[in-house]
């Protein structure tokens, strides 16, 4: 009997070293920390048929294993291997290629998708991301979906516990700021304040100080304001956002009662303590402060006149009022809570009333933060047309297969269409129904 002899050829390579320190495995899958925030997947099978297609090489066995903390790839073939060096070069190329297919919103564990200029998908008409002008000098401006906090009060039922919340979106800062800059154009003004917000919180957008930075350079935007629940604020952040450009923090503070604090943030470990710490780093920065109060009729009601007493103790100095406080309202898609919403007309005599109490501004307008009417971008798509629009991306909202969103796209728009069934790439009629602020519904007909 002939002994058939067969020689295996093994390649071994540090990951850490070849290509970067954020690697961990999963299974069958490499997974690679981008940023605090998003975290990438390569599967062992993709990259196993890139290999193989790269190098020409009939066949591998590879696999990911880690020792002494250090992560590693093994290219086993009974073949000729390429060149140690030319793998990692094509590693190189290939991760950073595919990382951003297959994303991971760390805080939120929901897939993200990242939204560059190549995937064609505009930045105008979704609730959820990119730049809603409601006709005012004001641009609100959503980089990126999800939040940290669970608060019980949530409008549009953010964080990891969302029930409905499916998926995140964040979107290429280029891109973001190309497209910024062509809606200021067309308002023809110099005193644009863009206004960091969205369905989530803006601080967990991995490129928030260079946007700013480069918001900043803009001659036409007088302010930048952001908002945020301060989780993620530490001194060397409210610094870099002061340098970087940021005039404003709208910062929410809920409760000065610990336990109420904690209730309201939907999260163990929320440090009031903390919270207040970053009230006085920001006051002495330079940087402006508004404090932004969510008030639940029966809840947190009895936390007005502290939280107004607090402030003012601390003698803060802006130009324009330091108090926010917002009326809780229930939302179809937000998170309710046991509480009956509060009239407004009640809800600001009460505030009335404090401002002669404390002599201090508490009802606002827009005119307090110099904000105006002025002509809006013009949306293409009008209410009850009739449009082909292409299927573009999952949307956020999942409640059962009934509501299921999908985002479309037409005439450079996008659209929100409701209880969609189709798949990403369908072109369907869609009728839309509603067009407010540029910011599109539509369902299929
Ligand atoms: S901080 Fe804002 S976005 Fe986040 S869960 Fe609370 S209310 Fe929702």
């Amino acid at each position: 009997m002939k002994t058939l002899w067969v020689i295996f050829l093994k390649l071994l390579i540090d990951l850490n070293s070849a290509i970067g320190p954020f690697f961990n495995f999963e299974k069958d899958r490499l997974i690679v920390q981008i940023h605090k925030t998003l975290k990438g997947f390569i599967f062992k099978e993709s990259l196993k048929k890139a290999l193989i297609k790269k190098f020409n090489v009939s066949d591998i066995i590879i696999h990911f294993y880690s020792k002494n903390r250090k992560f590693f790839l093994e290219i086993i073939s009974n073949y000729q291997l390429p060149q140690k060096e030319e793998v990692v070069n094509y590693l190189n190329f290939f991760i950073s290629n595919q990382i951003y297919k297959n994303l991971t919103n760390t805080f939120t564990q929901r897939r993200i998708f990242y939204i560059t200029k190549e995937s064609r998908i505009p930045l105008i008409g979704s609730i959820y991301f990119g730049i809603i002008d409601r006709g005012t000098n004001l641009l609100q401006i959503r980089p990126i979906t999800g939040c940290i906090l669970n608060c019980p009060f949530c409008s549009v039922d953010e964080g990891p516990r969302s029930k409905t919340r499916w998926v995140d979106y964040i979107i290429e800062p280029n891109y973001l700021l190309e497209e910024i800059k062509k809606v200021i154009e067309f308002k023809k003004v110099n005193d644009i304040e863009i206004h960091l917000d969205g369905q989530g919180e803006p601080l967990t957008y991995p490129y928030l100080i260079d946007l700013i930075k480069n918001l900043s350079k803009n001659v036409n935007i007088k302010v930048i304001s952001m908002q945020t629940n301060g989780i993620l604020l530490n001194k060397e952040t409210i610094l870099k956002l002061k340098k970087a450009g940021l005039n404003r923090i709208n910062l929410s503070l809920n409760s000065l009662d610990p336990k109420e604090a904690i209730f309201l943030s939907g999260i163990e470990n929320y440090s009031l303590k903390n919270i207040l710490k970053k009230i006085d780093i920001i006051k002495n920065s330079g940087m402006e402060l508004l404090i932004a109060p969510v008030i639940i009729p029966g809840i947190n009601e009895d936390q007005i006149e502290p939280i107004i007493k607090l402030i003012l103790k601390k003698q803060i100095k802006s130009n324009w009022p330091v108090f926010g406080f917002q009326n809780y309202i229930s939302y179809r898609y937000g998170r309710r809570m046991k509480a009956k919403p509060k009239s407004f007309s009640q809800f600001n005599k009460e505030l009335r009333d404090l401002e002669k109490k404390y002599d201090v501004k508490l009802l606002l307008s827009p005119k307090d933060f110099n904000i105006y009417k002025i002509k809006s971008i013009k949306n293409p798509i009008k209410k009850g047309e009739i449009i082909d629009a292409k299927i573009v991306l999952p949307g956020r909202t999942y409640r059962n297969e009934f509501e299921r969103e999908m985002l479309a796209t037409a005439k450079n728009r996008l659209i929100h269409v409701i209880n969609c069934n189709y798949k990403v790439g369908d072109i369907k009629k869609i009728q839309i129904f509603r067009n407010k602020h540029n910011i599109n519904y539509g369902k299929i007909i």
